[in-house]
């Protein structure tokens, strides 16, 4: 049973999707006017794991992440310039220009990582009809105001606002300098359409004027576009509760009077050698400067350690990210792929026979504790405990000898590729390549093994063995057993 920690209601939860078999999930996605640093690995490989898990378990699931290439301004509120346009003013190219460069540059960085992509990834500039009609529908409700060409969410229609964060206005008028208010009717208001200022070039037609989002209605105008007024879960990471989440929260319900999201899911931040991250700081990592080992490291991190690392803390705790970590973290990982390397290459020259008694108990134990692990909120920190007390033991029996066959050695390749592929994503098929969730495929292999099943069992065992023949062609190798068939993806084969 799967229980996640939801930031909403500040308890771990059962978690029961919405729709039965279906997971329906959104995480804010980068702000595309720079590379990505340390930080945003461990938000996307944390969620990577969510979702990794999620398909695991056999839902059928909807990813979405979207592209901030318009409106996020230089203070993260409401003032401030718009950090693609600042940015493509100082490298002298168009804003687009900024954002194709960054949006790619954040794949190629996410690859290396072994984050599967998005199903979907929604840029901005690309929804402004979307985000127009939501903020249409906020001003008809009385939720939303226009002053001189810029429209405010009126926190006071909300009375449910600051109740992710757990602020009460009172507090937040409190805080607010005078001049800070401006044309608002309560300082907590915020922008969901912006009046152009002279030279800024990303701009559309309203029917407010020449203008642009604001930041925070694009996550609930596109999250709503794909996933329903209600879905599953919204991820992100804790310094966005307040007041992107909020924000959210309060323009998604009070234009649909539904609830928005279910399950609330918040990933803790990074820290470098014990200090906050940050470029005036000098501490401040790219992903691309630490691959290739440049300033302010010396030794380049293989992707592959740096994902391993940041899964070896739990998504709500902060990771400290320092030399000796990582090095620690790059040996545990080594231990886990020398032990599988060990057990496909042992694969060839071992003897027939069933698993033995002691491997089907490892096994078994293994998956158990494993599952109990990624169950109880994604704790894939104690899951990959129980992948390294795993590779001892294999390694245990590898050394004695006698308890290995080759069936054990193939289960154990298979949980390896199972666990620590699909849902860690930290081991490799045996050509070096990812393994990927399987998803609905390994549900049709194994409708179309009940299927020959079926065909022998009423004696049409050349139908049976026409069956076996096309999947053997599609890559899916089918074993017969006692227990019945068993099937694993081929080397190379298409997953
Ligand atoms: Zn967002």
């Amino acid at each position: 049973m799967l229980k996640v920690y939801n930031s909403l209601t500040r308890r771990l939860e059962q978690f029961e999707p919405l729709h039965e078999g279906f997971v329906g999930i959104y995480v804010c996605g980068p702000t595309v006017y720079g590379h990505s640093h340390v930080g945003h690995a461990k938000s996307y490989v944390s969620f990577d794991a969510v979702v990794r898990y999620l398909r695991f378990l056999g839902y059928r699931v909807r990813y979405v992440q979207n592209i901030t290439d318009v409106g996020h301004l230089t203070d993260d509120a409401d003032a401030g310039e718009d950090k693609v346009d600042v940015k493509a003013r100082q490298m002298g190219v168009a804003p687009m220009e900024v954002a194709q460069l960054y949006t790619r540059s954040y794949f190629e960085d996410m690859d290396a990582l072994n984050v599967q992509r998005p199903d979907i990834s929604p840029c901005a500039s690309g929804h402004i009809p979307e985000q127009i009609a939501l903020i249409r529908k906020l001003v008809d409700g009385g939720h939303a105001y226009e002053v001189d060409g810029a429209v405010y969410f009126d926190v006071q229609s909300f009375p449910e606002y600051g109740r992710l964060s757990g602020r009460n206005l009172d507090e937040l008028l409190e805080g607010t300098r005078v001049e800070a208010r401006g044309d608002k009717r309560h300082p907590a208001d915020f922008a969901l359409w912006k009046k152009s200022e002279p030279g800024h070039i990303m701009r559309w037609d309203s029917p407010w004027g020449v203008g642009y989002p604001g930041w925070h209605i694009e996550c609930s105008a596109m999250s709503m576009a794909y996933l329903g007024e209600t879905f599953d879960i919204h991820g992100g990471g804790i310094e966005n509760i307040f007041p992107h989440h909020e924000d959210e929260i309060a323009q998604a319900e009070a234009a649909t009077g539904q609830q928005f999201v279910r399950y609330w899911l918040h990933n803790n931040m990074v820290t470098v050698d014990g200090q906050k991250m940050g470029k005036s700081l000098g501490n401040f990592i790219t992903l691309k400067d630490a691959f290739a080992g440049r300033p302010p490291l010396d030794t380049p991190i293989r992707p592959m350690v740096m994902r391993y690392f940041i899964l070896t803390s739990h998504y709500r705790s902060p990771l400290d990210f320092s030399m000796g970590a990582l090095e620690a973290a790059g040996k545990g990982l080594e231990r886990i792929e020398n032990a599988v390397r060990r057990v496909r290459e042992s694969l060839r020259g071992t003897v027939e026979g069933a698993p033995s008694g002691q491997i089907q108990q490892l096994l078994d134990e293994t998956r158990e504790k494993f599952l109990a692990e990624m169950d109880n909120d994604f704790n894939t920190a104690g899951a990959i405990g129980e992948m390294s007390a795993f590779t001892r033991e294999v390694n245990r029996l590898m050394d004695e000898g006698d308890a290995v066959t080759r069936d054990g050695l193939e289960a154990v390749n298979q949980l390896y590729e199972q666990l620590g592929g699909q849902v860690l994503g930290i081991v490799t098929d045996e050509s070096g390549r990812a393994v990927e969730s399987a998803g609905i495929e390994s549900d049709l292999v194994d409708a179309m093994l009940e299927v020959r099943e079926d065909l022998r069992k009423a004696g049409h065992y050349e139908l049976a063995d026409g069956v076996r023949r096309r999947l053997s062609k599609l890559g899916v190798q089918v074993k017969d057993s006692a227990d019945g068939p068993t099937w694993r993806f081929k080397k190379g084969a298409p997953s």
